[in-house]
């Protein structure tokens, strides 16, 4: 049996592998349009590569994940993916990667990193995987058209085999083709590399980009670029879309994970506008559990103004609000510098309370610069097996990785479901007859 794999990412090496080891006899090759495999992978994580999550910062173990948490980190794919976690998880990820001597390190949120802080260690581990298996890996080939197998007439030349056509003229036909493309380009509606989906009849979800930062043409907020604030909330205007996190101000506008768990969530309201909307800042927010123990604006001021009435609002701050930007969103409640809590009055008390509860900036634009960008969108769900992600209707094709409809917040989860669905890819070819 001849398999091709399009795609020598994340989800196309381990689906390589694997496919080798459970059928040893057949020829795999991984075509990869690059000039070299994992290039992105070699990236990732700040170039420590954050290779999976064991999902104890949504409070369960992989496996045992529900429904309700997984939508939280994949908004898209979510039912997909805790089906799938169930034959291979973070635990599955930890144990396969500690096989190929990648040892791993937890870090907050669950964040699994290798001990080497080296994103080449998973890379070489891959490679040598893939070598130690004897799985060709052919560079410089970029798929441009894919034909599907011709039933019935045995004197054709594509009888029961996939033909592939390469961008340097090149030709090759498999028994069976995983696609592994990666995320498919927002502006082209195709892979990074061509269109060779066109024609096959498959159904996708538009792509847009996620995990993306604010645009804020705000000169006085940019001049706090590299302030961070912990405990934050950011909400999309007019829509429930709200998150908890840190926001770090860049000179750009405003980042952080706050605001990249926003860009998930409302990557499709955000690319219907434009990327031209409102957001409302909440300063001082609670985890939305209450855990934080956080008072709310209105108790935190009225606080204020009984207890240090001689005291200038300046020099009283939130714990959570560095005093550069106390005193930027002071100007922004209209609030003299020099005023005094005991000054503020009812309506100076109120527009502080919004401010710290509602403050609002147009975003104009969004910025994908050394952000851990992902596609929303893709191959859609429905247009395969579930547990096998075999194409419904071409026996044969099946795809893993970002080229699916699967996308996730920060965190690791985007390589996990990578690995994951390139094991299970693998394992639909494997018990193929
Ligand atoms: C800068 C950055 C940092 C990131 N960091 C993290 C992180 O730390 N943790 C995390 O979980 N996620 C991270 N991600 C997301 C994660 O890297 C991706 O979700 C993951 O790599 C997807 O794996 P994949 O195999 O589907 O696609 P990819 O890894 O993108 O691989 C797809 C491969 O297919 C090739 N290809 C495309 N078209 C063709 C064609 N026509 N013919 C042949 N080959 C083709 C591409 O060249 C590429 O090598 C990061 C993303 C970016 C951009």
């Amino acid at each position: 049996m001849r398999i091709a794999i399009i795609g020598a990412g994340a989800a196309g090496c381990i689906c390589a592998v694997e496919c080798k080891r459970l059928r040893p006899a057949a020829e795999v090759t991984v075509y990869e349009a690059g000039k070299v495999p994992l290039a992105k992978v070699a990236v990732t994580g700040g170039g420590r590569c954050n290779i999976a999550n064991t999902f104890a910062g949504i409070g369960l173990a992989g496996k045992a994940a529900g429904r309700r948490e997984l939508r939280e980190v994949y908004p898209r794919g979510y039912r997909l993916m805790q089906k799938l976690l169930h034959d291979f998880g973070p635990e599955d990820t930890v144990r396969w990667f500690a096989a190929e001597g990648v040892r791993l390190k937890e870090e907050d949120g669950g964040r699994l990193f290798p001990v080497t802080d080296d994103a080449r260690t998973v890379v070489n581990a891959l490679l040598a995987a893939m070598k130690r298996e004897g799985v060709h890996v052919l560079t410089g080939k970029a798929l441009c058209r894919l034909t599907p197998p011709t039933a019935g007439d045995t004197a054709t030349e594509n009888h029961g085999q996939w033909q592939l056509s390469f961008k340097d003229g090149s030709v090759a036909s498999a028994d069976a083709v995983v696609i592994c493309a990666g995320g498919m380009k927002a502006e082209k509606g195709a892979s990074e590399h061509g269109g060779f989906l066109q024609g096959l009849g498959i159904d996708t979800v538009p792509p847009v980009p996620s995990l993306f930062t604010f645009n804020i043409p705000d000169r006085g907020l940019r001049e706090l670029m590299g302030t961070t604030v912990r405990g934050a909330a950011v909400k999309l205007a007019g829509t429930r879309l709200e998150t908890h996190g840190d926001i770090l101000i860049t000179h750009w506008g405003l980042s952080g994970p706050a605001v990249l768990r926003l860009s998930s969530y409302a990557a499709r309201e955000l690319a219907a506008r434009g990327y031209k909307a409102d957001i409302c800042v909440r300063w001082m927010a609670d985890s939305g559990d209450g855990e934080t123990g956080q008072p709310s604006a209105d108790a935190w001021i009225k606080d204020n103004i009984a207890r240090y009435p001689a005291r200038q609002c300046t020099s009283v701050h939130p714990d959570n609000i560095p005093s550069r930007l106390w005193e930027f969103l002071l100007q922004r409640a209209a609030l003299r510098p020099d005023l005094r809590w005991g000054e503020l009055g009812s309506k100076g008390a109120a527009r502080l309370a919004a401010v710290l509860s509602a403050d609002t900036y147009h975003i104009d634009g969004q910025t994908r610069f050394r952000e851990e960008f992902v596609t929303c969108g893709g191959v859609a769900l429905s247009a395969v097996h579930a547990d096998t992600l075999e194409s419904r209707r071409h026996p044969g094709l099946y795809f893993a990785g970002e080229i699916l409809d699967i996308d996730a917040v920060t965190g690791g989860f985007n390589l996990q479901a990578a690995w994951t669905t390139g094991i299970t890819a693998a394992r639909g070819l494997a018990a193929e007859d």
